[in-house]
């Protein structure tokens, strides 16, 4: 943690509210270059959040060019200041903006939002709340994951910070269960579900609530029982009377997306997460022969 004040960054717009903070715009007094602001208040009532600042600081040791670099971490009064290298946009803006993303587009993103994660998987990292909200791009066409490990230093919030509801669309069915084992297998599924939108422009699984999401997801998926998934019925939030439903074929739902990213789109979205694709087996999938 540096002891910097956070004057020598000059404020500029606000770019967004995010889960945990507000992020703005701002300029390094110093040397003129472009960066993200991110603000996050801290509970006074709980002093210093030592955990939280220890886990942050952990993460300006992440260097990978699929990941946002973070140049620091300043801790003023009851706030802590991130400052992030700039990016352009956020996935979802740019997916409102450009429409329907060309294949090789996608492949790309795809690409390069699972050589960002499996770096943190190996870095025994999890994102645990990876969406397009937190991918961003730039114009040179690179992809990089923000809010790595913030998940892990201030848990997951129920309410953003504009107390809007955070968004269970890309939330596995294993921890929609109940179950408290993460492992990286949790941000596969959230892969596997981005994956789907940038192809249909819309979200996979929609989900209103906990319950919602649970029957969006097997509605397509199909319910999971003991046979295809040992297990499931000792999750906490289980139900035997939960509706059945039998799997569809994804197909259906991506019509775009060629038979060689649908095998790998399908490894990402299976239901019980020791069966998912991991990060590194994903890199090496047949889709990615083409990839320069
Ligand atoms: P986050 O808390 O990371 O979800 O950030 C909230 C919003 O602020 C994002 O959806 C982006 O639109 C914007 N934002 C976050 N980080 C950056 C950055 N490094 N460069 C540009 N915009 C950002």
């Amino acid at each position: 943690m540096t002891r910097t004040p956070p004057n020598s960054f000059q404020q500029l717009e606000k770019l967004g509210e995010g889960t945990y903070a507000t992020v703005f715009k701002g300029r390094n007094s110093q040397t003129g270059e472009l960066v993200a602001l991110k603000e996050i208040a801290l509970d006074t009532e709980e002093g210093t959040p030592s955990t939280a600042i220890r886990e942050i600081s952990l993460m300006k040791e992440l260097h990978h060019e699929n990941i946002l670099s973070l140049h620091d971490v300043i801790h003023a009064e009851n706030k802590l200041m991130l400052v992030f290298e700039y990016m352009d946009k956020d996935l979802k803006r740019y997916m409102d903006t450009h429409g329907q993303l060309e294949p090789h587009v996608i492949k790309s993103f795809v690409y390069q939002l699972l050589r960002g994660v499996a770096y943190c998987h190996d870095n025994r990292i999890l994102h645990r709340d990876l969406k397009p909200q937190n991918l961003l791009v730039n114009t040179k066409g690179q992809l990089k994951l923000a809010d790595f490990g913030l998940a892990r230093a201030f848990g997951i919030p129920v309410n953003t910070f504009s107390n809007e509801v955070v968004t269970l669309w890309y939330r596995a069915p294993d921890v929609l269960l109940g179950s408290r084992s993460y492992s990286t297998s949790i941000d596969i599924w959230s892969i596997g579900c981005i994956v789907a939108e940038m192809y249909m422009g819309r979200s996979l699984f929609p989900g209103s609530n906990n319950e919602d999401q649970l029957q969006k997801i097997f509605k397509i998926m199909g319910t999971p029982c003991e046979g295809s998934w040992p297990g499931v019925s000792r999750l906490p939030e289980y139900r035997a009377d939960f509706p059945l439903y039998a799997a569809q074929d994804l197909k259906g739902l991506v019509p775009r997306i060629d038979a060689t990213g649908l095998d790998l789109m399908k490894r990402m979205l299976r239901l019980q997460p020791e069966r998912r694709i991991s990060a590194a087996e994903a890199l090496r999938h047949a889709w990615f022969d083409d990839i320069v």
